[in-house]
């Protein structure tokens, strides 16, 4: 099994785990059950986000480059989501008319979703951000089947050094074969 679909995998678990920590954390600030007052409902989410933010970035820590903007984008994401909570929570409760420990469950349930979701646009690597890296392993640059010359950033299939020119296909099946485990399977 590749580190990539390892990933994958624990990347799926995300859910079931989060559950798990749902459950635990009611079981334990609600001995003998009950109604969960306002308070403690917001405990158990507090658990389950620090679970869910710790859980995600240490999945995906390596992966993601911290560009500033990224970092901006993530706590914008993070702020953000729990507002979308917060007011998902009061309209619950004020449309329905709800108990505020019902539009806590319910609101509760959205940042964690919403976030997870950011995050996986967010932390994406980007085009220019995927040549980088991959240039830098040496192994992906298109390069021209006549003389070398590295075409990476080309936007036409002609060879600025030695003028030939190829079609797309023509390019692809002259490139030497790729370890696209090696690459992509980190
Ligand atoms: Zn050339």
């Amino acid at each position: 099994m590749s580190r990539l679909i390892a990933r994958l995998v624990l990347a799926m678990l995300i859910l079931p785990l989060a559950g798990t920590v749902f459950v635990f954390s009611m079981v334990i600030l609600l001995p003998g059950g009950g109604q969960p007052g306002l308070a403690r409902m917001l405990a158990v989410w507090a658990a389950v986000y620090a679970f869910i933010g710790i859980y995600w970035m240490l999945l995906w820590q390596d992966m993601i480059r911290w560009t500033t903007e990224r970092k901006q984008r993530t706590w914008a994401a993070t702020v953000l989501s729990l507002v979308a909570g917060v007011l998902l929570g009061l309209l619950v409760e004020g449309v329905l008319p709800a108990a505020a420990e019902v539009g806590a469950l319910i609101g509760g349930g959205v940042p964690p979703i919403v976030w997870v979701l950011a995050t996986v646009l967010i932390w994406r690597e980007t085009p220019a951000e995927r040549i980088a890296r991959l240039t830098a392993a040496g192994t992906d640059a298109v390069s021209c089947p006549t003389c070398g010359y590295n075409l990476t950033g080309m936007r036409e299939a002609r060879c600025p050094e030695c003028g030939a020119q190829y079609t797309l296909d023509e390019l692809l099946t002259t490139q030497p074969k790729r370890d696209e485990e090696k690459l992509e399977g980190r």
